[in-house]
């Protein structure tokens, strides 16, 4: 069995190996010249860190990310709402991570290129389409440097990770058009700064049309740590304004995001201060695509960001795909024939991220800031006043319950949730 894999994301970085340790052989063809850290922050669960500590990648992951401890949802003066324990806390036994993007896909590459080799990755080199047959698939890459034909591979499957705007997905879909936006432009930027809390803890605060994500990705070492920050504003209406461009890289001007940070509140920490002390921001329209009727056509299939690309909400984009690249390596270890493992993995896998992506579009867990600010837009004095902790229990544990990353324990937890009526107002009123 030979497998080809367009795209050296997570999603298809992570599928050759689960391929390799049930000795499978895979290629990646990825587009861009290199594999470079590039992005900011992004958080892997528990249940997807499972699989990346199956494969014993483990300690590569804690030399250079935080386990990630606790979360907090605040309103926009940073009053709390829901607070829960994360990870190895909530009872998992495996840890979430809050990683800088491009340090996950490295160990990632690391990993393909001692275990696989140095040529199971080809860079420079884009799906552009592919001809099936009988005895197998003959996929074209163009030389995305140089440009004009670049190479021709063979084997017995093709695996689209191409990320949201997938050769793959297009090819089957012609007609399906850019990703759909809902109005809300992200704002995105990391840097070393002062630590919040115990260095190992991530926020989430505002409400419906805006809100502040906060949290670490890197170790804390001289009294700073690589904080990342996310500005979410609704800024027009999706249905009739274009999407501004897809682009995870696309610079933003720093002086657009810092009064619409000046917004929020967050206990013990000078969010205006880590926005201005950005050197580099970027912007990112939250898109997502529809929930596709059929992933797989023949010996090619999708995954990950070209199969169910999602709003980055409830931290699952890179856990899905690293879920999928289990389910797809299993699945092509025990069918008798390439076409029906790639049927038994989208039987699998489609429903349950077709799931998440409409989850997400409704707001995910954090609709449970969104329905408090809706009750109470002033702030509070007691969040229990305003929703009852089964409420809040309800959406947040709702979510994680959905998305498969609940621990036993965990589930007990969203009943007995350690919220109280002390909330701590900072700029209320
Ligand atoms: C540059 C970049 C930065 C990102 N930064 C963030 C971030 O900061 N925060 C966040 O939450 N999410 C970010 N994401 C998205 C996040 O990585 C994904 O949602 C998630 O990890 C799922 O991964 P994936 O492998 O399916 O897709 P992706 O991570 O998008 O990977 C797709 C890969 O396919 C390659 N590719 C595209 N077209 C072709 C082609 N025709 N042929 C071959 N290769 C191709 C791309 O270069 C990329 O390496 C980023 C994605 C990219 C590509």
């Amino acid at each position: 069995m030979k497998v080809l894999i367009a795209g050296a994301g997570i999603g298809g970085l992570t599928t050759a190996l689960m391929l390799h340790r049930r000795g499978i052989r895979a290629t990646i063809y990825e587009q861009s010249p290199q594999v470079r850290e590039v992005g900011v922050g992004i958080n892997t669960l528990p249940h997807a860190i499972r699989e990346l500590a199956e494969i014993g990648l483990l300690p590569a992951l804690d030399a250079v990310a935080p386990r990630t401890r606790e979360l907090y949802y605040y309103n926009r003066y940073g009053q709390e709402v829901w607070r829960e324990p994360r990870g190895i806390d909530a009872g998992h036994p495996v840890p979430q991570f809050s990683i800088h993007r491009g340090r996950l896909q490295k160990v990632l590459y690391d990993a393909v290129i001692e275990r696989l080799g140095p040529d199971a990755i080809r860079c420079g080199l884009g799906l552009a389409g592919f001809i099936e047959d009988e005895g197998g698939i003959t996929a074209h890459f163009v030389d995305s440097v140089l440009g004009g034909p670049g190479h021709t591979a063979r084997g017995d499957v093709l695996v689209c990770s191409d990320g949201i705007h997938s050769v793959g997905r297009r090819t089957f879909y012609p007609n399906e058009g850019p990703p759909k936006w809902n109005g809300v432009v992200m704002w995105r930027g990391a840097t070393e700064f002062t630590p919040w809390r115990d260095g190992r803890t991530m926020a989430i605060g505002g409400g419906m049309g805006a809100k502040f994500v906060l949290y670490p990705i890197a170790h804390a070492e001289g009294g700073k740590q690589l904080m990342n920050w996310v500005v979410n504003i609704k800024m027009a209406d999706g249905e009739t304004s274009p999407p501004p461009k897809e682009s995870w890289s696309r610079p933003a001007q720093r002086s657009l995001v810092i009064p619409y940070a000046k917004r929020f509140k967050i206990p013990d920490y000078d969010v205006n201060a880590l926005v201005a002390a950005t050197a580099q921001a970027f912007e990112y329209p939250m898109c997502d695509r529809d929930p596709l009727p059929r992933w797989t056509f023949g010996r090619v299939t999708l995954l990950g960001d070209a199969a169910h690309p999602m709003y980055p909400v409830g931290s699952n984009g890179a856990s899905q795909a690293i879920l999928d690249a289990r389910a797809l390596a299993d699945a092509l270890q025990k069918a008798e024939h390439p076409r029906q493992a790639l049927h038994a993995y989208e039987a699998d896998r489609r429903p349950k991220t077709a799931e998440i992506v409409r989850l997400n579009r409704k707001g995910g867990p954090e609709r449970v800031i969104d329905e408090a600010e809706k009750r109470a837009p002033a702030g509070f004095e007691s969040i229990d006043e305003v929703m009852t902790k089964a409420e809040r229990a309800a959406i947040v544990g709702g979510y994680a319950g959905k998305a498969g990353f609940a621990a036993a324990s965990q589930r007990a937890s969203y009943a007995a949730a350690p919220v109280t009526a002390a909330t701590t107002p900072v700029a209320a009123k």
